[in-house]
């Protein structure tokens, strides 16, 4: 398919009836999946022959040997993202930690795909190039990690050749990250350069591991990705957020749950992809973790996107084979049929949240002892209008309560709208920014904590 001919803009449309709103969100859908359409296995798999031929990509191993090692897999990655047309940026520091026990310099390979209109408002997309064997200080031994997580870093490199041809009003950003199986140290070096360079972080979309879903007992789920987001925010959760959640609520709508559900529905719209997101509502899994909690910890809305079944014979193994049972990440064991599903959903994400405006900020809700419930918010200035929803607080996610908001209702500081006969007890409310393609961005919702620009915390004396 040419992807030159396609846009996301659809013809300009002024009517807003209910039929008509159903209408834009199946084209929109139609446009997200056909986007995506054109993702190819072959190219997955030559991508992690690619990686897994430069033997091991441990954190320390070399940084020099340009066949093998980390330092070759970085710039291999480097030079893939310059050919898709993303501005590539190798962000390093120096790093020691329980792991990395001598001052090692760790760089990551880190794609920019600018934004016309809004720069500075970024999606970032991970997976970590680094891989390990059983023990993991071992840097020598060949470590193919392909499933963990060279399959992550082929969906984004497939995903950046798929978005290629297409401008986005926001920036997206594809990183393969060194240093996670030594501490998520690639993780937070580039959290920190976000924070240097002022981006507007909207998104942290994790993919680590998303080339298989069989476990070792045979159990499988070919239909299912899972999102693990966490409960209440961990960035900026002091005791004065703590006081106010515990009389107001907000447990269950932080902004990277409300990016769960958003990846969730956005999943449930493109029937076609045959892809349905499973949220966990978890941090990672069972005292297990990576890379987005560092993303988190900066303040960050991010999830984990993973397998919906694990393999523990084949992650983290030695290549061996014990009374008859291989062990070892290995390519053999990739199903590539579900990376090109797991890449066609990241690649509709990314187009989508970069073509939404960016997420309204300090959205707040008021109605004690009335019978009606008024919403706030800051106006987005690249908002077309808004959708401000509703959902009882028991309910797991948004459902089709929803009020259209238009800037004409707006003054230049503040947007508000009036539920009237909806008592403000017992809902949870949210806004979301949409595009004139009634695009939409996350939900936030109306609860301490709930905004998606990291928390300011006060200086400590
Ligand atoms: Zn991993």
């Amino acid at each position: 398919m040419l992807l030159t001919a396609m846009t996301l803009v659809l013809a300009a449309d002024n009517h807003h009836g209910a039929h008509h709103h159903e209408d834009h969100h199946q084209a929109v859908a139609a446009r997200l999946e056909a986007l995506s359409a054109d993702v190819s296995e072959a190219r997955l798999r030559a991508d992690l022959d690619a990686m897994v031929g430069f033997g091991t990509r441990h954190t320390l191993s070399s940084q020099t040997d340009p066949e093998r090692g980390i330092g070759a897999a970085v710039n291999w990655v480097l030079r893939e993202m310059e050919a898709f047309g993303l501005e590539p940026v190798r962000v390093c520091d120096t790093a020691t930690g329980p792991r990395i026990p001598e001052p090692t310099l760790v760089c990551s390979a880190v794609g920019i795909k600018r934004g016309t209109e809004r720069p500075n408002d970024v999606v970032i997309y991970t997976a970590h190039l680094d891989s390990r064997v059983s023990e993991v200080m071992n840097s020598t031994d060949d470590a193919p990690g392909a499933n963990d997580s060279a399959s992550g870093v082929a969906g984004g490199l497939e995903a950046a050749r798929l978005l290629a041809e297409e401008q986005f009003p926001g920036t997206i950003i594809i990183a393969a990250l060194a240093g996670e199986e030594q501490g998520l140290v690639g993780a937070r070096i580039l959290a920190d350069y976000a924070k240097a360079q002022g981006w507007n972080v909207i998104a942290n979309l994790n993919n680590d591991m998303i080339g298989a879903n069989c476990g070792s007992d045979g159990y499988c789920e070919p239909d299912v990705i899972r999102v693990f987001s966490e409960g209440p925010r961990r960035q900026g959760n002091d005791a004065a957020m703590r006081a106010a959640m515990h009389r107001l609520g907000g447990e269950n709508d932080a902004p990277s749950r409300n990016l769960s559900r958003w990846l969730d529905a956005l999943a449930d719209r493109m029937p076609g992809i045959g892809l349905d997101v499973r949220q966990v509502w978890r941090t990672d899994r069972w005292g297990r973790g990576g890379d987005h909690i560092r993303f988190l910890e900066a303040g960050y809305p991010a999830v984990r996107v993973t397998v919906p079944v694990e393999d523990y014979d084949h992650q983290h193994q030695d290549l061996r084979t014990e009374d008859g049972v291989f062990y070892g990440d290995v390519i053999e064991e990739l199903d590539f049929a579900y990376m090109a599903k797991a890449t066609r959903l990241n690649t509709a994400a990314l187009a989508a949240l970069a073509s939404a405006p960016p997420p309204p900020m300090g959205v707040e809700a008021e109605g004690a002892v009335q019978t009606d419930t008024t919403l706030r918010w800051q106006p987005v200035p690249s908002a077309d209008h808004y959708k401000v929803t509703w959902r009882r607080t028991d309910a797991a996610n948004w459902g089709a309560d929803h009020r259209r908001v238009d800037p004409a209702d707006c003054s230049a500081e503040m947007c508000e709208v009036v539920l009237e006969g909806i008592r403000v007890d017992d809902w949870m409310f949210g806004v979301a920014s949409a595009s004139t393609e009634h695009l939409y961005s996350p939900v936030v919702s109306a609860v301490p904590g709930g905004d998606f620009a990291p928390i300011v915390e006060e200086p400590r004396e």
